[in-house]
Protein backbone atom coordinates (compact mmCIF):
# COMPACT_ATOMS: atom_id res chain seq x y z
CA UNK A 1 0.00 0.00 0.00
CA UNK A 2 1.52 3.33 -1.11
CA UNK A 3 2.09 6.00 2.02
CA UNK A 4 -0.35 9.04 1.44
CA UNK A 5 1.62 11.16 4.15
CA UNK A 6 4.26 12.42 1.55
CA UNK A 7 6.02 15.86 2.70
CA UNK A 8 3.20 17.34 -0.20
CA UNK A 9 0.58 15.99 1.66
CA UNK A 10 2.16 17.58 4.77
CA UNK A 11 2.37 20.95 2.95
CA UNK A 12 -1.12 20.95 1.66
CA UNK A 13 -2.77 20.36 5.50
CA UNK A 14 -0.64 23.15 6.83
CA UNK A 15 -2.15 25.74 4.77
CA UNK A 16 -6.00 25.84 5.67
CA UNK A 17 -4.51 24.75 9.09
CA UNK A 18 -2.79 27.84 9.67
CA UNK A 19 -5.37 30.54 7.79
CA UNK A 20 -7.77 28.72 10.20
CA UNK A 21 -5.89 29.52 13.12
CA UNK A 22 -4.43 33.05 12.59
CA UNK A 23 -8.55 33.68 12.65
CA UNK A 24 -10.21 31.41 15.36
CA UNK A 25 -6.96 31.35 18.10
CA UNK A 26 -8.05 32.09 21.28
CA UNK A 27 -6.59 35.24 22.60
CA UNK A 28 -4.07 33.28 25.69
CA UNK A 29 -2.22 35.32 28.08
CA UNK A 30 0.56 32.40 27.08
CA UNK A 31 0.37 33.12 23.65
CA UNK A 32 1.25 36.91 23.68
CA UNK A 33 4.62 36.03 24.59
CA UNK A 34 8.02 33.86 23.78
CA UNK A 35 9.47 34.20 27.31
CA UNK A 36 10.63 30.79 27.91
CA UNK A 37 10.22 30.94 31.44
CA UNK A 38 6.53 32.29 31.02
CA UNK A 39 5.71 29.34 28.53
CA UNK A 40 7.34 26.80 30.94
CA UNK A 41 4.93 28.34 33.81
CA UNK A 42 2.15 28.23 31.87
CA UNK A 43 2.52 24.29 29.96
CA UNK A 44 3.06 23.44 33.44
CA UNK A 45 0.00 24.63 34.93
CA UNK A 46 -1.74 23.38 32.11
CA UNK A 47 -0.63 19.78 32.68
CA UNK A 48 -3.77 18.32 34.17
CA UNK A 49 -5.78 21.84 34.52
CA UNK A 50 -8.61 23.27 32.57
CA UNK A 51 -7.23 26.58 30.53
CA UNK A 52 -10.16 28.72 32.65
CA UNK A 53 -8.56 27.74 35.68
CA UNK A 54 -4.86 28.29 34.70
CA UNK A 55 -5.23 31.63 33.82
CA UNK A 56 -5.38 33.53 37.28
CA UNK A 57 -3.18 31.13 38.51
CA UNK A 58 -0.41 32.11 35.52
CA UNK A 59 -1.02 35.66 35.94
CA UNK A 60 -0.38 35.53 39.55
CA UNK A 61 2.29 33.41 39.32
CA UNK A 62 4.17 35.58 36.87
CA UNK A 63 3.75 38.60 39.30
CA UNK A 64 5.10 37.12 42.21
CA UNK A 65 8.08 35.69 40.47
CA UNK A 66 8.48 37.29 36.87
CA UNK A 67 11.80 35.26 36.04
CA UNK A 68 14.07 32.19 37.00
CA UNK A 69 16.55 34.11 39.59
CA UNK A 70 13.07 35.00 41.67
CA UNK A 71 11.28 32.09 41.47
CA UNK A 72 14.76 29.85 42.59
CA UNK A 73 15.43 31.94 44.84
CA UNK A 74 11.98 31.79 46.63
CA UNK A 75 11.29 29.33 49.78
CA UNK A 76 9.35 26.39 48.74
CA UNK A 77 6.12 27.17 50.85
CA UNK A 78 5.77 30.37 49.13
CA UNK A 79 5.77 28.77 46.00
CA UNK A 80 3.40 25.93 46.92
CA UNK A 81 0.98 28.33 48.46
CA UNK A 82 0.87 30.35 45.57
CA UNK A 83 -0.29 27.19 43.65
CA UNK A 84 -3.03 26.56 46.50
CA UNK A 85 -6.01 24.91 44.36
CA UNK A 86 -4.44 23.78 41.36
CA UNK A 87 -3.43 20.42 42.40
CA UNK A 88 -0.91 17.98 41.62
CA UNK A 89 1.58 20.14 43.96
CA UNK A 90 4.75 18.13 42.47
CA UNK A 91 4.44 19.97 39.61
CA UNK A 92 5.11 23.60 41.71
CA UNK A 93 8.13 21.67 43.38
CA UNK A 94 9.64 20.78 39.97
CA UNK A 95 9.11 23.62 38.72
CA UNK A 96 11.23 25.44 41.78
CA UNK A 97 14.08 22.45 41.34
CA UNK A 98 14.19 23.11 38.10
CA UNK A 99 14.51 26.92 38.77
CA UNK A 100 17.29 26.12 40.84
CA UNK A 101 18.68 24.14 38.14
CA UNK A 102 19.14 26.89 36.06
CA UNK A 103 20.10 29.51 38.04
CA UNK A 104 23.01 27.21 39.44
CA UNK A 105 24.35 25.98 36.20
CA UNK A 106 22.94 28.19 33.46
CA UNK A 107 23.10 31.90 35.07
CA UNK A 108 19.63 32.10 35.66
CA UNK A 109 18.68 32.15 32.24
CA UNK A 110 16.54 30.09 30.51
CA UNK A 111 18.60 27.16 28.32
CA UNK A 112 17.70 27.22 24.79
CA UNK A 113 18.69 23.55 23.56
CA UNK A 114 16.35 21.36 23.22
CA UNK A 115 18.54 18.49 24.76
CA UNK A 116 19.03 21.17 27.97
CA UNK A 117 15.60 22.19 28.30
CA UNK A 118 14.40 18.46 28.38
CA UNK A 119 16.76 17.31 31.27
CA UNK A 120 15.35 20.13 33.86
CA UNK A 121 13.49 18.55 36.54
CA UNK A 122 9.78 17.60 35.38
CA UNK A 123 9.81 18.67 32.04
CA UNK A 124 9.25 15.71 29.23
CA UNK A 125 9.61 15.64 25.63
CA UNK A 126 6.22 17.33 25.23
CA UNK A 127 6.89 20.35 27.47
CA UNK A 128 10.48 20.53 25.98
CA UNK A 129 9.29 20.71 22.58
CA UNK A 130 6.54 23.25 23.50
CA UNK A 131 8.91 25.50 25.34
CA UNK A 132 11.40 24.83 22.13
CA UNK A 133 8.98 25.56 19.51
CA UNK A 134 6.93 28.53 20.93
CA UNK A 135 9.91 30.80 22.57
CA UNK A 136 12.58 29.28 19.98
CA UNK A 137 10.92 28.41 17.33
CA UNK A 138 12.81 25.41 16.83
CA UNK A 139 11.41 22.44 14.75
CA UNK A 140 10.38 20.18 18.10
CA UNK A 141 7.25 18.25 17.86
CA UNK A 142 4.79 18.11 20.54
CA UNK A 143 2.65 15.53 21.21
CA UNK A 144 -0.43 15.81 23.89
CA UNK A 145 -3.86 14.76 24.49
CA UNK A 146 -5.68 17.28 21.87
CA UNK A 147 -2.92 16.51 19.49
CA UNK A 148 -2.94 12.72 20.51
CA UNK A 149 -6.66 12.97 18.85
CA UNK A 150 -5.77 14.51 16.04
CA UNK A 151 -2.97 13.21 14.68
CA UNK A 152 -5.07 9.88 15.46
CA UNK A 153 -7.87 10.73 13.31
CA UNK A 154 -6.08 12.24 10.29
CA UNK A 155 -4.03 9.13 10.57
CA UNK A 156 -7.09 6.75 10.86
CA UNK A 157 -5.31 5.00 13.53
CA UNK A 158 -7.01 1.78 14.88
CA UNK A 159 -4.83 0.70 17.50
CA UNK A 160 -5.21 2.37 21.11
CA UNK A 161 -2.51 5.63 20.92
CA UNK A 162 -0.58 4.19 24.50
CA UNK A 163 0.90 1.38 22.72
CA UNK A 164 4.47 1.47 21.78
CA UNK A 165 3.84 1.20 18.04
CA UNK A 166 1.13 4.05 18.00
CA UNK A 167 3.70 6.31 20.07
CA UNK A 168 6.63 5.77 17.72
CA UNK A 169 3.76 6.74 14.71
CA UNK A 170 2.47 9.83 16.39
CA UNK A 171 5.84 11.08 17.13
CA UNK A 172 6.59 10.42 13.35
CA UNK A 173 3.44 12.21 12.16
CA UNK A 174 4.20 15.05 15.06
CA UNK A 175 7.36 15.67 13.45
CA UNK A 176 6.85 15.39 9.55
CA UNK A 177 3.73 17.70 10.23
CA UNK A 178 6.60 20.66 10.76
CA UNK A 179 7.53 22.77 7.96
CA UNK A 180 11.15 21.20 6.92
CA UNK A 181 12.98 24.75 6.50
CA UNK A 182 13.13 26.74 9.58
CA UNK A 183 11.06 28.89 11.07
CA UNK A 184 7.19 28.27 11.78
CA UNK A 185 7.08 25.57 13.58
CA UNK A 186 6.00 27.31 16.75
CA UNK A 187 2.83 28.24 15.39
CA UNK A 188 2.07 24.95 13.39
CA UNK A 189 1.95 23.46 17.27
CA UNK A 190 -0.25 25.87 18.39
CA UNK A 191 -2.51 25.41 15.83
CA UNK A 192 -2.35 21.54 16.11
CA UNK A 193 -2.98 21.93 19.92
CA UNK A 194 -5.73 24.56 19.15
CA UNK A 195 -7.55 22.60 16.27
CA UNK A 196 -7.50 19.57 18.65
CA UNK A 197 -8.81 21.26 21.43
CA UNK A 198 -11.75 23.42 19.96
CA UNK A 199 -12.90 21.34 16.89
CA UNK A 200 -11.60 17.68 16.90
CA UNK A 201 -13.10 16.88 20.78
CA UNK A 202 -13.23 13.60 22.19
CA UNK A 203 -17.30 13.45 21.56
CA UNK A 204 -18.80 14.89 18.28
CA UNK A 205 -16.02 16.68 16.49
CA UNK A 206 -17.12 19.44 14.44
CA UNK A 207 -15.99 18.18 10.87
CA UNK A 208 -18.32 20.57 9.74
CA UNK A 209 -16.13 23.10 10.26
CA UNK A 210 -13.26 21.76 10.10
CA UNK A 211 -9.82 23.59 7.78
CA UNK A 212 -8.55 19.71 7.10
CA UNK A 213 -11.68 17.75 7.19
CA UNK A 214 -10.99 16.94 3.13
CA UNK A 215 -7.81 14.97 4.36
CA UNK A 216 -9.10 13.47 7.50
CA UNK A 217 -9.89 9.74 6.54
CA UNK A 218 -11.55 8.86 9.75
CA UNK A 219 -14.06 12.10 9.07
CA UNK A 220 -14.38 9.81 5.90
CA UNK A 221 -14.98 6.81 6.90
CA UNK A 222 -17.19 8.25 9.40
CA UNK A 223 -15.21 6.38 12.37
CA UNK A 224 -14.91 9.83 14.74
CA UNK A 225 -16.52 7.71 17.82
CA UNK A 226 -14.53 4.92 17.20
CA UNK A 227 -10.59 6.74 16.28
CA UNK A 228 -8.85 7.22 19.07
CA UNK A 229 -9.58 3.96 20.37
CA UNK A 230 -9.78 3.95 24.43
CA UNK A 231 -6.12 3.34 25.81
CA UNK A 232 -6.48 -0.33 28.11
CA UNK A 233 -7.95 0.63 31.83
CA UNK A 234 -5.95 0.79 34.54
CA UNK A 235 -6.45 -1.19 38.00
CA UNK A 236 -7.21 0.72 40.26
CA UNK A 237 -7.18 0.29 44.23
CA UNK A 238 -9.54 1.45 46.55
CA UNK A 239 -8.72 2.91 49.94
CA UNK A 240 -10.42 4.04 52.92
CA UNK A 241 -8.67 7.03 54.92
CA UNK A 242 -10.58 8.96 58.06
CA UNK A 243 -9.84 12.47 58.62
CA UNK A 244 -10.65 13.76 61.52
CA UNK A 245 -11.87 17.90 62.61
CA UNK A 246 -10.79 18.51 66.04
CA UNK A 247 -11.71 22.57 66.81
CA UNK A 248 -10.32 24.41 69.51
CA UNK A 249 -11.37 28.45 70.22
CA UNK A 250 -12.36 28.89 66.43
CA UNK A 251 -9.08 27.15 64.66
CA UNK A 252 -8.92 23.66 63.49
CA UNK A 253 -5.93 21.26 63.75
CA UNK A 254 -3.83 20.71 61.05
CA UNK A 255 -0.47 18.72 60.29
CA UNK A 256 2.15 19.63 57.52
CA UNK A 257 2.49 16.03 55.72
CA UNK A 258 6.10 15.10 56.58
CA UNK A 259 8.54 14.30 53.59
CA UNK A 260 8.29 11.08 52.16
CA UNK A 261 4.83 10.74 52.66
CA UNK A 262 2.06 11.51 50.21
CA UNK A 263 1.42 15.54 49.78
CA UNK A 264 4.43 15.84 51.36
CA UNK A 265 4.86 19.30 52.53
CA UNK A 266 1.58 20.17 52.50
CA UNK A 267 -0.81 20.98 55.03
CA UNK A 268 -3.92 18.99 56.03
CA UNK A 269 -5.96 17.80 58.64
CA UNK A 270 -5.10 14.36 60.64
CA UNK A 271 -5.38 11.82 58.28
CA UNK A 272 -4.47 8.49 57.88
CA UNK A 273 -5.22 5.12 56.08
CA UNK A 274 -8.05 3.23 57.60
CA UNK A 275 -8.21 0.08 55.01
CA UNK A 276 -8.45 -3.10 56.43
CA UNK A 277 -9.69 -6.52 55.58
CA UNK A 278 -11.92 -7.04 58.25
CA UNK A 279 -10.39 -9.47 60.13
CA UNK A 280 -9.68 -7.41 63.62
CA UNK A 281 -12.12 -7.37 66.41
CA UNK A 282 -11.93 -3.70 65.80
CA UNK A 283 -11.85 -2.58 62.47
CA UNK A 284 -13.24 0.37 60.08
CA UNK A 285 -16.24 -0.42 57.94
CA UNK A 286 -16.87 1.71 55.62
CA UNK A 287 -20.64 0.45 54.96
CA UNK A 288 -21.28 2.18 58.93
CA UNK A 289 -18.66 4.35 59.59
CA UNK A 290 -20.81 5.95 62.48
CA UNK A 291 -20.60 1.81 64.21
CA UNK A 292 -18.27 2.10 67.50
CA UNK A 293 -16.10 -0.39 65.62
CA UNK A 294 -15.19 2.30 62.74
CA UNK A 295 -15.05 4.97 65.96
CA UNK A 296 -13.03 2.78 67.40
CA UNK A 297 -10.99 2.01 64.48
CA UNK A 298 -10.12 5.57 63.36
CA UNK A 299 -9.05 6.12 67.28
CA UNK A 300 -6.48 3.91 67.26
CA UNK A 301 -5.29 4.19 63.70
CA UNK A 302 -4.81 7.84 64.53
CA UNK A 303 -3.02 7.25 67.60
CA UNK A 304 -1.04 4.26 65.92
CA UNK A 305 -0.09 6.28 62.79
CA UNK A 306 0.66 10.13 63.83
CA UNK A 307 0.69 9.52 67.23
CA UNK A 308 -2.39 11.64 68.09
CA UNK A 309 -5.23 10.66 70.46
CA UNK A 310 -8.27 11.86 69.99
CA UNK A 311 -12.19 10.93 69.92
CA UNK A 312 -14.29 10.49 66.93
CA UNK A 313 -17.79 11.58 67.61
CA UNK A 314 -19.60 12.08 64.46
CA UNK A 315 -19.06 11.10 60.53
CA UNK A 316 -19.87 14.25 58.54
CA UNK A 317 -19.02 14.04 54.74
CA UNK A 318 -16.99 11.06 52.95
CA UNK A 319 -15.28 12.99 49.92
CA UNK A 320 -14.30 10.53 47.00
CA UNK A 321 -10.86 11.50 45.19
CA UNK A 322 -8.25 9.87 43.32
CA UNK A 323 -4.27 9.76 43.69
CA UNK A 324 -2.14 7.54 41.14
CA UNK A 325 -3.78 4.47 41.26
CA UNK A 326 -5.79 4.91 44.11
CA UNK A 327 -9.27 5.43 44.59
CA UNK A 328 -9.45 6.87 47.81
CA UNK A 329 -12.81 7.16 50.15
CA UNK A 330 -12.10 9.77 52.75
CA UNK A 331 -14.19 9.36 55.76
CA UNK A 332 -15.07 13.01 57.69
CA UNK A 333 -15.30 12.89 60.87
CA UNK A 334 -15.55 15.77 64.13
CA UNK A 335 -13.81 14.97 67.21
CA UNK A 336 -12.26 16.12 70.39
CA UNK A 337 -8.89 16.10 71.67
CA UNK A 338 -7.58 14.29 74.20
CA UNK A 339 -3.62 15.46 73.90
CA UNK A 340 -2.46 18.48 76.10
CA UNK A 341 -0.89 20.99 74.03
CA UNK A 342 2.81 19.77 75.37
CA UNK A 343 2.19 16.21 74.01
CA UNK A 344 1.02 17.92 70.73
CA UNK A 345 4.55 19.35 70.59
CA UNK A 346 6.22 16.44 70.56
CA UNK A 347 4.68 15.09 67.77
CA UNK A 348 6.95 13.94 64.99
CA UNK A 349 5.29 16.20 62.05
CA UNK A 350 4.70 20.18 62.42
CA UNK A 351 1.12 20.48 64.08
CA UNK A 352 -0.62 23.97 64.11
CA UNK A 353 -3.85 25.42 65.06
CA UNK A 354 -5.34 27.40 62.14
CA UNK A 355 -7.73 29.04 61.71
CA UNK A 356 -9.67 28.85 58.30
CA UNK A 357 -12.33 30.81 58.21
CA UNK A 358 -9.67 33.15 56.48
CA UNK A 359 -7.44 31.49 53.43
CA UNK A 360 -4.54 30.56 55.17
CA UNK A 361 -1.04 31.18 53.52
CA UNK A 362 -0.49 27.53 53.93
CA UNK A 363 -0.22 25.77 51.33
CA UNK A 364 -3.20 23.15 51.79
CA UNK A 365 -3.84 19.60 50.26
CA UNK A 366 -6.73 20.07 47.63
CA UNK A 367 -9.25 17.94 49.74
CA UNK A 368 -8.18 19.43 52.85
CA UNK A 369 -9.14 22.99 50.88
CA UNK A 370 -12.15 21.53 49.60
CA UNK A 371 -13.25 20.48 54.13
CA UNK A 372 -12.22 24.08 54.77
CA UNK A 373 -14.65 25.76 52.29
CA UNK A 374 -17.62 23.21 53.37
CA UNK A 375 -16.65 23.91 57.00
CA UNK A 376 -16.88 27.97 56.69
CA UNK A 377 -20.68 27.50 54.76
S1 LIG B 1 -12.52 16.12 10.06
FE1 LIG B 1 -13.34 15.75 12.07
S2 LIG B 1 -12.29 13.95 12.81
FE2 LIG B 1 -11.09 14.74 11.09
S3 LIG B 1 -9.57 16.07 11.97
FE3 LIG B 1 -11.29 17.34 11.46
S4 LIG B 1 -12.58 17.44 13.32
FE4 LIG B 1 -11.13 15.74 13.52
Amino acid sequence: MVDCYTSKWFARLRHPLLRWYRAQRRDLPWRKTTDPYAIWVSETMLQQTQVATVIDYYRRFLARFPNVVTLAGAEEQEVLALWAGLGYYRRARQLHAAAQVMATEFGGEFPSAFEDILKLPGVGRYTAGAIASFAFDQRAPVLEANTIRLFSRLLALRDAPSRAASQRRLWEFAEQILPRRSGGSGEINQAVMELGSLICTPKQPDCDSCPVARMCPTFELGLQSEIPRPNPKKAFVAKNHALVVIWNRGKVLMRRNPPGQWWDGLWDFPRTDVTGDGSNASFFDAARPDSEDSLSGVRSALSRDLGLRCVPLEHFRTIKHGVTRFRISLFCYRAEREDSASSLRKLEAEWRWVDIRSPPDLPLTSTAEKLRRALMV
